[in-house]
């Protein structure tokens, strides 16, 4: 028996057909949190699937021990809200999906790249308020674009197959040096090359510590003038306040923004008829050159699927006994 936590209506149809796949299975689901007054629930069963931000403390993954289940997986990548060093006393074994669509955040990415260098936010805004003038809202060809990618993993791989399909000329820096990438000739010495070099910049990095805050007031003033910045990947990376200094006095061109700073409790929730609690964000969200969203890049049906059987396969291969496709190093 496997019981999943945290399933959300989108969710729900993928759960579905991965249990009537396998009717040896007995599925048991709720849109419930993993707590440790929730853990209970699980009873019975040889494994739980979950995915949430709130942490799994100590005291939640005793009382799951407690039922017997210390097998678990999570529909997503992050692992920082495990209590490691008691999953590790009480020999839990625990997988996670790493990769579910790279080319859902890419392409979210290389939307939104086109978008601001089109300017369609300030058209549309325009266009609703009964000005349909051309002027001066004139758009920047995505082909004439020099597209700097920091960080050539997974997903700015993507990214750089979907911009040179519309023409950008692509260059690349990552610590890491994938052979065929620098086969072809993508990768630039340094940052500051990145920085000299591209009309549009865009961080596909995780955060740790030499790339938080890498984008700042100092790493802007290195980027040409009318840049644009895209950041898809963890907020983090950027010193916002610098950003918003960069906007301001004309330096950026645009800001592309799906993850935030300080987006948790803030992102994924419905602020409509309530006091709007980030100043920042507001202003941001304000701004025709700004497009935020909520951290909703990877959020398409291919991905939640994948996030949804990725999961559930591995869990079964844990109560199995058998090798799960993608283990998680427990470790505190
Ligand atoms: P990945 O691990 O495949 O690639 C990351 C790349 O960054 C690697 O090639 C690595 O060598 C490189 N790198 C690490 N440190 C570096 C440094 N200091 N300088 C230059 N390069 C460095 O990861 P991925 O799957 O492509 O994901 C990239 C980012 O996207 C992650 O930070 C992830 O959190 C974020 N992400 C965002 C969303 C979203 O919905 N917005 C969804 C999934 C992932």
């Amino acid at each position: 028996k496997i019981y999943a936590y945290s399933i959300r209506k989108d969710e729900e149809p993928y759960l579905k057909e991965w249990a009537a796949a396998h009717p040896e299975v007995d599925v048991d689901y709720t849109s419930d949190l993993l707590t440790p007054e929730t853990a209970k629930q699980a009873a019975g069963a040889d494994g739980v699937v979950v995915y949430q931000q709130l942490d799994y403390t100590p005291e939640t993954l005793r009382v799951l021990a407690d039922e017997g289940i210390t097998k678990v997986s999570l529909r997503n990548v992050g692992v920082d809200n495990i209590d490691m060093a008691t999953a590790k006393k009480l020999g839990f074994e625990i997988t996670n999906v790493p990769v579910y669509s790279p080319n859902a955040i890419a392409e979210h990415a290389a939307i939104q790249t086109a978008r601001i260098l089109r300017q369609t936010k300030a058209l549309d805004r325009k266009i609703a308020s009964g000005d349909l003038r051309w002027a001066p809202t004139i758009g920047r060809e995505v082909r004439d674009q020099t597209v700097g990618v920091i960080g050539t993993g997974h997903i700015g791989q993507v990214y750089m197959q979907i911009m040179e399909g519309f023409g950008a000329k692509v260059i690349a820096y990552d610590v890491f040096h994938d052979p065929k990438l620098e086969a072809a000739g993508y990768y630039v010495d340094s940052l500051d090359d990145i920085y000299a070099q591209s009309d549009v910049v865009s961080l596909h990095v995780p955060a740790l510590k030499n790339t938080i805050k890498m984008i700042n007031d100092s790493t802007l003033a290195k980027m040409k003038d009318d840049a644009v910045l895209v950041n898809v990947s963890r907020g983090a990376l950027v010193d916002t306040d610098a950003v918003v200094r960069a906007l301001d006095s004309g330096k950026l061109f645009g800001f592309v923004m799906d993850t935030y700073e300080d987006e948790v409790g803030v992102f994924n929730v419905d602020w409509r008829g309530k006091d709007f609690p980030d100043a920042r964000l507001k202003d941001l969200i304000d701004r025709p050159n700004v497009l935020v969203t909520p951290h909703t890049a990877f959020y398409t049906t291919h991905a939640v699927r994948n996030m949804v059987v990725k999961a559930f396969d591995n869990n079964l291969a844990l109560v199995n006994g058998e090798a799960p496709a993608t283990p998680v190093k427990v470790e505190p």
